[in-house]
């Protein structure tokens, strides 16, 4: 057994012919990840009592014949803006560095229940804003295939983790791009799902009309397994969906023989042209498999990276406005007055991409603006759904880039926030609309950089997704 590729289905069989038991994978899985992660990063801690009594409850349950559950000690890897009880969740923010939260996400609980053994939390850019992990208060993450380069962000740990084999799966979050730019960057497969399909409780919130939690993976399939496992409704988040959650795996049959794909005009424009070359082989391979692919048009797509970033940051100066030095966060010991401790709290607390975020979100709202920007930005966001619902019409799914390039430097857009946003530009789209989205891997450049295809499909239409992406994989494989 190689721990840096096990599957889901690996460790189930294992476990179940008792080659070994869910405890002695997790002692092994958290010292090899304890021993790979200073080459990355990834893991901001580790959580080796928690993963190991996890464990030792798959363990009983096999022990007593109880079918120990989908994700039976499987190790995973969480994105540390989720909210995992007793364990400290920090959003990659020197403001919440000693936070340690007295409730579990749902979709933790979930996890575990599923029988899922977290292995500990992967760092992050703080508050999730970023695409390239390097606004973490804890230090940038190095991409496992090139260690001078980014693994994309936000979800940057999370990725590395997977890719580099430090956890079979993980969980991470999707605001505009997260969980699939950064897949795409180190080689991985990865999931935003529908809104609303996966409960944000437990998710610290960023912009809440766009946040997803959703899986890393090395596998179609273990990204659909954990998806089934975390979805559904949750009384305790008002906007998760009571659409029943199929049986992904059941669609994965490989026969995608006429399905009818769209290739957006107005996503092959600003490519590289190796990612160009890359997404132009794997929409061939598509066609080999006997898919109908015709060129759409989404005509809204030049607007997307202003309305969403009017309407993440609107959201974010509201949600980043709680920490303030009384609840939450630790407090700046320097200040006479009420007004100043929230001042200097947050002034030393917040980075430079956080405080950017608070002052144009804040200023977008403001009166006299409001109509102007905000209430713009959210009338664009209405036609960017709506070219979708058009296409959507006349195709059963699109195939897109995820990113312009490949993982960049380390340091090399960091100081020019306007070219680190561009990195979102074909993912902010299906955010916007709130549709499935997800990157899997579609080949490497020469310099050996990964390069992710981008599914998107109609809302709640996982199904249709997860067949084709496994298609790929398959005919890729062979
Ligand atoms: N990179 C985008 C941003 O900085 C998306 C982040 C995300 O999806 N959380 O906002």
């Amino acid at each position: 057994m190689d721990i840096r590729s096990l599957s889901i289905g690996q460790v189930r069989d294992g476990l179940l012919a008792r080659r070994f038991s869910a405890v002695e994978l997790a002692q092994e899985a958290l010292r090899f990840a304890e021993a790979q992660n200073p080459s990355t990063g990834a893991y901001l801690r580790f959580s080796p009592d928690r993963g190991l009594s996890a464990a030792a409850r798959v363990d009983q349950k096999i022990a007593r014949g109880d079918d120990p559950g989908p994700l039976a000690g499987v190790p995973v890897a969480v994105k540390d803006v989720i909210l995992t009880k007793g364990l400290r969740t920090t959003c990659g923010s020197k403001l919440l560095a000693e936070y340690v939260p007295p409730y579990d996400a749902t979709a933790i609980i979930r996890l575990e229940e599923a029988g899922g053994v977290i292995l500990g939390k992967t760092n992050c850019d703080e508050f999730a804003m970023g695409s390239s992990n390097e606004n973490s208060a804890f230090g940038p993450v190095r991409n496992p295939l090139a260690p001078d380069r980014v693994p994309g962000g936000s979800s940057g740990g999370s990725a590395a983790a997977v890719a580099q084999g430090t956890a079979a799966v993980a969980l991470g979050s999707d605001t505009g791009g997260s969980i699939r730019q950064p897949a795409s960057f180190c080689g991985v497969v990865g999931v935003t799902p529908t809104y609303g399909r996966v409960s944000r409780y437990g998710l610290a919130a960023f912009a809440s009309s766009l946040d997803h939690i959703g899986p890393l993976a090395r596998t179609v399939r273990d990204a659909a397994v954990l998806l089934q496992a975390i979805a559904g409704r949750d009384p305790m988040d008002a906007t998760s969906a009571e659409a029943p959650v199929p049986d992904y795996t059941q669609s994965m049959d490989g026969n995608v023989k006429g399905l009818k794909l769209g290739l957006p005009r107005e996503y092959l424009k600003e490519l590289t042209s190796e990612t160009g070359d890359l997404i132009a082989a794997g929409v061939a391979t598509l066609g080999k498999l006997g898919c109908e692919v015709r060129e759409i048009s989404l005509p809204a797509t030049d607007y997307a990276i202003g309305c969403y970033y009017i309407i993440a940051t609107a959201e974010a100066s509201s949600n980043l406005a709680r920490y303030d030095g009384v609840r939450y966060t630790s407090r700046s010991e320097a200040s006479a007055t009420l007004s100043d401790m929230y001042r200097n709290t947050r002034g030393e607390g917040f980075g430079a991409e956080c405080k950017r975020r608070i002052m144009l979100g804040t200023y977008v709202l403001s009166a006299g603006y409001y109509d102007a920007y905000y209430l713009k930005a959210q009338k664009v966001r209405a036609l960017i759904a709506r070219d979708f619902a058009r296409a959507f019409s006349e195709v059963d799914a699109i195939v897109a880039p995820v990113s312009p390039f490949p993982a960049f430097k380390l340091g090399e857009k960091i100081d020019d926030p306007l070219a680190m946003y561009l990195s979102d530009i074909y993912t902010i789209t299906g955010s916007l609309a709130g549709i499935p989205c997800m990157s899997v891997p579609c080949g490497k450049t020469a310099e050996g950089l990964p390069v992710g295809m981008q599914i998107l499909a109609k809302h709640f239409d996982e199904p249709t997704m997860f067949r084709l992406a496994d298609a790929f994989e398959r005919a890729r494989a062979n």
